[in-house]
C-alpha cells in the first residue's frame, strides 16, 4: 500500500472527504510521496512527453517569439524570462539557443523557473546552470519589472475542483473512503455555487459537470497584472477546449495509458483539460489585451516551424530526416498534437499583437 494512500485515508477520517483539489495537490505535490516531488515523469521512458522533448523546434521558436515580444515592448535593458514548470529544462534549453541570434535580446535575459519538484530542480540545474536562473516555488515570489512569461503543460497539472449538477442543485465531487478503506467518489451536500462557477456555467442540464481552476485563475490573473503594469508578454500552450461545457476532464496516466485518478495515488500523472475560457477571463483587464487561443498547429507554422524543419534535415542523414520530419508532424499535424493543443497569448493593451497571434 502506497504511503501517500495512508496520508490520504488519516487526512479523510480526520475531517471528512475531500476536494478533487486537495486530492491532487496532494497526489502531484506532496514534498516527499507526491508524483513530481520524487521522479522525471517525462519522456518515452517515463509517463508522458511533451512537445519540447518532441522536437527542439518547438523551444527554438519559442526562444523567437520571447525576441520579437521584447523588441516590441522596447527592447528594455532587462527582461525576466519566466517559465512556469519547466520539466527537464528542454525548452528552455532550445529557447536560449536560439535567442543568442539576438545577442542584445540575449544579454538582457534574467532567467526564472517556477518550480515545486525538486527533481526536476536538479536536472534544470544541470542544464541551464550557465544562465544562472532563479528558482521559485511559485510565482508570487517573482521580481517586479518587464518579463516575458512561458508555459507549456503547466496549467494542466494545477489542483481542479467539480461541481455536479442535481435535481435540486449543486453539489462538489469529493474524494471520501469506502468501508475497504479504498478511495471512492462521493457529493457533497447541497450547496450555493454562485461565487465558485461563472453564470455562465450555471443554468445547465442536471447531471452536468463543471470543473473550474482556481490555482490557474490566481496565477494567470497575478501574471496579466504584472504584465500590464510593467510590459511583456506571456504564452501558453496546453491542451484543452475554448471554453465550452465539456463535463469531466479529470483524467490519470501512467506508463503512456490512461488509468483511473483514484488508483495509484501519487503514483500517476493527474491532470485535466485547461479551459481557455476561464484563462481568458482571468488575464483580460484594462490593461491586458489576451489572443487566442489558437491552434498550436497554427502557432507552430506560423513562426516557420516546417521551415525549421527543412534547414535541420539540410544537414542529417536519411535516418535522422525521417526522425526530424516525424517529430514536426506530432507537433503541427491537427490529427496529433496540432489541433488538440492550444497556444494563448497575453501582452500589455498598448503593445502589438505577439508574433503568431496577428491574423487575430
Ligand atoms: N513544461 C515542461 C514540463 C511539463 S510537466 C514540458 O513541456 O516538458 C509540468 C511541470 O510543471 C513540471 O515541471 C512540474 O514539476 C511543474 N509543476 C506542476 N505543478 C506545479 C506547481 N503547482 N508549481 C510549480 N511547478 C509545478
Amino acid at each position: 500500500m502506497s504511503e501517500l494512500l495512508d496520508i490520504l485515508r488519516k487526512e479523510i477520517r480526520m475531517q471528512g472527504p475531500i476536494s478533487l483539489a486537495r486530492y491532487m495537490e496532494m497526489c502531484l505535490s506532496h514534498p516527499k510521496h507526491g508524483y513530481y516531488g520524487n521522479r522525471d515523469p517525462l519522456g518515452v521512458d517515463g509517463d508522458f512527453i511533451t512537445s519540447p522533448e518532441i522536437s527542439q523546434v518547438f523551444g527554438e521558436l519559442i526562444g523567437l517569439w520571447a525576441a520579437v515580444v521584447w523588441q516590441q515592448i522596447g527592447e528594455p535593458k532587462k527582461i525576466r524570462l519566466v517559465e512556469l514548470g519547466p520539466g527537464r529544462g528542454t525548452l528552455m534549453v532550445d529557447a536560449l539557443r536560439a535567442a543568442n541570434m539576438l545577442p542584445s535580446f540575449f544579454d538582457s535575459i534574467e532567467l526564472h523557473l517556477v518550480e515545486s519538484s525538486k527533481t526536476l530542480r536538479k536536472i534544470q540545474n544541470k542544464r541551464l546552470a550557465d544562465y544562472f536562473p532563479v528558482w521559485h516555488d511559485d510565482d508570487t515570489t517573482l521580481p517586479d519589472g518587464p518579463m516575458i512569461v512561458i508555459a507549456n503543460e503547466f496549467f494542466d497539472a494545477l489542483p481542479i475542483r467539480q461541481f455536479e449538477r442535481r435535481e435540486k442543485g449543486w453539489h462538489e465531487k469529493l474524494v471520501g473512503l469506502q468501508d475497504d478503506g479504498s478511495l471512492a467518489y462521493l457529493l457533497s451536500p447541497l450547496m450555493n455555487v454562485n461565487e465558485l462557477i461563472a453564470k455562465s456555467y450555471r443554468n445547465v442540464e442536471p447531471g452536468t459537470i463543471v470543473e473550474t481552476c482556481p490555482a490557474a485563475i490566481n496565477i494567470l490573473s497575478r501574471i496579466a497584472e504584472a504584465i500590464g503594469c510593467y510590459g511583456g508578454g506571456a504564452l501558453i500552450i496546453d491542451y484543452g477546449h475554448e471554453g465550452s461545457l465539456v463535463g469531466n476532464t479529470f483524467q490519470a496516466v501512467k506508463g503512456h495509458k490512461y488509468c483511473s485518478p483514484l488508483e495509484w495515488p501519487g503514483d500517476t500523472d493527474l491532470t485535466s483539460h485547461v479551459n481557455f475560457g476561464q484563462l481568458i477571463e482571468a488575464a483580460t483587464s484594462l490593461t491586458t489585451n489576451v489572443y487566442g487561443p489558437i491552434k498550436q498547429s497554427v502557432f507552430l507554422q506560423s513562426l516557420g516551424a516546417r521551415e525549421r524543419a527543412e534547414a535541420l534535415k539540410m544537414n542529417a542523414n536519411e535516418a535522422e530526416r525521417e526522425k526530424i520530419e516525424i517529430a514536426i508532424r506530432r507537433l503541427i499535424d491537427d490529427r496529433e498534437m496540432g489541433k488538440m493543443f492550444k497556444a494563448l497569448a497575453i501582452s500589455r493593451s498598448d503593445m502589438l499583437p505577439p508574433p503568431g497571434f496577428e491574423i487575430e
